[in-house]
């Protein structure tokens, strides 16, 4: 497995009642932790929304 963009990704990221979004566009972080959806009816639909989720979503 390759890693050879760690460090050099940008995060375009639209959900703005996160603490980390900017401009409504970008997000601040230099990383984010994205994880699969736990607990959830519906889950392994391969419907993206329920299948991934930000974890290092914080509310304003
Ligand atoms: S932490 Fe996640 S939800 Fe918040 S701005 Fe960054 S990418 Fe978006």
């Amino acid at each position: 497995m390759s890693h050879d963009k760690t460090g050099c990704q940008t995060i375009g990221c639209t959900v703005v009642s996160c603490k980390h979004n900017s401009q409504g566009m970008y997000c601040d972080l230099s990383r984010i932790q994205v994880e699969p959806m736990t607990n959830c009816e519906g889950c392994h639909s391969g419907n993206p929304a329920d299948e991934s989720l930000c974890g290092s979503y914080r509310a304003k």
